[in-house]
């Protein structure tokens, strides 16, 4: 099962009108993905997504393209597939960062080894410890009043039980867009916000108190990853759930998440954090440390969505009855990549038991939209 080969497609794929996204981040109109297609040498293969946008983790789909094509691949050929410790090694070896590069590879490389035994890949993770069908929270983009309030009531139709908004853009107007959207739902629909690191400490404070009456049931990534002291006081001086995002890529940030005692969970996702395995070590450290982790997103497409699934319905730390995440991704985009697409209906996502990742790729609407 040794490597032989990694091919490198980017494609572009639109939003739905209506799914169009604004955060502290900024606009997301369409999504650039890198597909990752690695072969053995006994004849399979295996896909992965690089699901990548500069401004979450400083990758781009050419930047990961040639990070692949030019130092990863050479890297790994010859590598057995099913050696994902020895994988992680030589990927870590020959370059720091580029996670998302990363754990394209190594979704492949479970992908071909869940083929090759006839297993969907969250057995091979150990097996499911709860149910294939995944309730998510719906992210509602930092909107002007009008939008928000339309959106909110088509959210509560569609039976999402929990709703974000996206904050950290303007403090008033994201005080306003939580009122609204909290009248919309009314009491019973768990609200919580994602600043994307868009509020400093001060701001962070004075707005989480004006929420107060909101009763938010988790604040995710007030502040710019980094600053764990400041961190830790936005939770202490508030009293809110916080939950770091752009906190933690690594087991290292996870480490110091821990050490100051900033946050109540943290979002993973196998993409942020390089890969599967590395994205179950860190819930496995949460979780000795009472820390839950929930699901995050960068509105992956069809193959990255299905990793985040595998790994969701594997790890006991990952905690979405508690804080629903996000696996939606494919649904906002106005094309899927799979003969077999993830099954998605409003708030819910249901994985199958097929082999490996459980996508087949349509390998038509890869070429349809490969980027010239
Ligand atoms: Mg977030």
């Amino acid at each position: 099962m040794k490597i032989t080969r990694i091919e490198t497609i980017p494609v572009r794929i639109p939003l739905k009108p209506e799914r169009r996204m604004i955060s502290a981040l900024g606009r997301h109109d369409v999504s650039d993905f890198l597909l990752v297609r690695v072969e053995t040498a006994d004849g399979r293969e295996g896909w992965g997504e690089a699901t990548v946008t500069p401004r979450w983790s400083g990758e781009t789909c050419r930047g990961a393209q040639a990070l692949i094509d030019d130092v990863l691949t050479p890297a790994v050929i010859g590598c057995p597939a099913d050696d994902i410790l020895e994988l992680d090694r030589r990927l870590d070896a020959f370059a720091v960062g580029n996670w998302f590069a990363k754990s394209a590879i190594e979704m492949a490389c479970w992908d071909i080894q869940g083929r090759a035994a006839g297993k969907p890949v969250y057995e091979l993770l150990g097996g499911a410890c709860r149910p294939l069908t995944i309730r998510s929270r719906f992210s509602l983009g930092a909107y002007d009043p009008a939008r928000a309030r339309r959106r909110a009531a088509e959210l509560v139709a569609a039976g999402f039980t929990t709703i974000k908004v996206k904050v950290g853009v303007n403090p008033v107007e994201d005080v306003e867009r939580v009122r609204i959207v909290r009248e919309v739902i009314g009491p019973d629909i768990a609200l919580t916000i994602d600043a994307n690191g868009g509020w400093d400490v001060e701001t962070a404070i004075r707005c989480i108190r004006e929420l107060e009456v909101c009763q938010l049931t988790l604040v995710e990534q007030p502040i710019p990853p980094g600053d764990y002291t400041g961190l830790a006081r936005v939770r202490r001086e508030t009293g809110a759930t916080i939950l770091a995002d752009e906190s933690c890529f690594d087991l290292v940030h996870a480490q110091e998440l821990i050490r100051h005692a900033c946050c109540d969970a943290i979002s993973l996702y196998p993409g942020k954090n390089g890969g599967i395995r590395k994205a179950c070590e860190i819930a496995t450290l949460a979780g000795e440390h009472g820390i839950a982790c929930s699901i995050g997103s960068n509105l992956e497409w069809d193959i990255g969505t299905a990793a985040m699934a595998h790994f969701i319905v594997a790890m006991p730390n990952m905690h979405v009855e508690l804080y629903p995440g996000d696996l939606l991704g494919p649904d906002y985009h106005e094309v899927s990549i799979a003969r077999n697409p993830l099954d998605i209906q409003g708030p819910f996502t249901t994985l199958t038991a097929a082999p490996g990742l459980g996508i087949e790729v349509d390998r038509d609407v890869v070429e349809r939209h490969r980027i010239a």
